[in-house]
């Protein structure tokens, strides 16, 4: 092999000419690689040789993928409500896994099936996601679709949030390569009208373009610390075709492109406004994928997430519950802090209700709650260890008290 800087080489694979930082090599008669390129190769053969391992290691491990009622199962203990999109994600993750261990040579080509979950925020979108890659054990990472533009943009590379899910396994591609990724905020990158856009939209449509050929599982070149690709840096071959990327986003106003495909008048001037909301709010349900359409997303984009599932809203009631029952409930977590203090920490019936009724009253939703226990608890957590006590109770009048002296309604209300 003879490396000619001078004498303008061209390679054959990307176009770019020869240079001091990155020479081209003439490999043989009639093809030329420079060394990014080779370097490209490399990584991919290792890829497909290691994945040829990994499909007859599949055999194997066919048995260990959990059912969809045993993943159901997993998630109840952390995620409350939300059977409906439960039951979609177990379906949708046991026929991925099913699809990554099948035989090479079998003849009929399972497709990938991505997610959508379409639902208010802080309804457990990301919790869901979250949840399914502790059973599987697989790297997870979660992305924020807003970040990302289209290459050439200010913002970061689309690729780049492969970046994180490489980071999350220490750069193990193989490991990365069955990984999953959680897209939130999808909702984001709709474009601005219904129609093809005239102007660039880079951070919408552009974003939605180059996200393609990730979802639908392609072999691409991820920079190692994210960010913007510049040419002197090495790149990373990372296959799409096993990631199984699973996306949230609110879809704010959506409801209305439901309600005038079903012909209902929700979007209104009715005067029982508890009522209309409630109506507004159960429209979810019944999201198809046109809705996506008109809310935005490009057919190709929706055509690669064909599993789509929508969370409700939370009420009093599984707020409530989200208080105490899953299995790191924030009460629950409270209670191990101060079990370790040797101190029996108790919350009464009425200050749990108490702090429900904030969370509503505040428009906080599930994310509130951490927020208010949080400030009910600090002069506790702060001199609960000092003393010698053996029992803590929080009832309603300590909630309201602390709330009060922590001028919780002022300091949230902006919000
Ligand atoms: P989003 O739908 O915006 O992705 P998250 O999943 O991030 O919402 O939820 C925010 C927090 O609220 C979670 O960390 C969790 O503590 C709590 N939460 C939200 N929904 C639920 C739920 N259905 N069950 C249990 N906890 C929930």
């Amino acid at each position: 092999m003879a490396s000619d800087n001078k004498s303008g080489l061209i390679c054959s694979m990307c176009g770019s000419r020869s240079s001091a930082s990155q020479p081209v090599v003439r490999v043989f008669e009639g093809l030329n690689l420079c060394t990014d390129c080779i370097a490209f190769i490399d990584n991919a053969r290792d890829t497909q040789l290691k994945q040829q391992k990994t499909s007859k290691k599949g055999e194997k491990t066919k048995n260990s993928i959990p059912k969809p009622q045993e993943i159901k199962k997993f998630l109840d203990q952390y995620v409350i409500g939300q059977d409906s999109a439960k039951k979609y994600l177990s379906v949708a993750v046991y026929n991925h896994y099913k699809r990554i261990n099948q035989n090479i040579d079998d003849d009929v080509d399972i497709e990938k099936s991505n997610i959508i979950m379409v639902g208010p925020t802080g309804t457990g979108k990301t919790l869901l996601a979250k949840s399914i890659a502790k059973l599987l054990d697989v790297p997870f990472t979660i992305v924020d679709a807003t970040v990302l533009t289209e290459a050439g943009y200010v913002g970061e590379d689309i690729e780049s949030l492969l970046t994180r899910l490489l980071q999350a396994c220490d750069y193990d591609v193989e490991k990365a390569q069955r990984g999953i990724v959680f897209i939130d905020e999808i909702d984001k990158i709709a474009r601005k009208s219904d129609n093809p856009s005239i102007t660039r939209d880079v951070s919408g449509e552009g974003v939605q373009q180059g996200l393609l050929k990730l979802l639908e599982g392609s072999v691409v070149l991820v920079p190692p610390n994210g960010g913007r690709k510049h040419p002197e840096q090495k790149m990373i071959a990372v296959d799409t075709k096993n990631i199984l990327f699973i996306c949230g986003g609110a879809f704010d106003g959506i409801e209305r492109k439901i309600a005038s495909r079903l012909n209902t008048h929700v979007v209104g001037y009715g005067h029982d406004e508890s009522g209309r909301k409630k109506k507004r709010e159960n429209l979810m349900k019944y999201v198809l994928p046109m809705d996506l359409k008109s809310f935005g997303l490009i057919p190709e984009i929706i055509g690669r997430l064909p599993i789509l599932t929508s969370l409700d809203p939370l009420d009093k009631e599984a707020l409530r519950r989200i208080l105490t029952e899953p299995k790191n409930a924030i009460t629950r977590q409270y209670k191990k802090l101060f079990e370790l203090d040797g101190v029996d920490l108790e919350f009464t019936e009425e200050a749990l209700d108490l702090i429900v009724d904030k969370a509503v009253e505040f428009k906080l939703g599930a994310r509130g709650l951490r927020s208010i226990v949080e400030t009910v608890m600090i002069d506790a957590m702060f001199d609960v260890p000092s003393i010698k006590t053996k029992k803590f109770v929080v009832d309603a009048e300590f909630v309201k008290e602390q709330l009060e002296k922590a001028h919780f309604e002022k300091t949230t209300i902006k919000d």
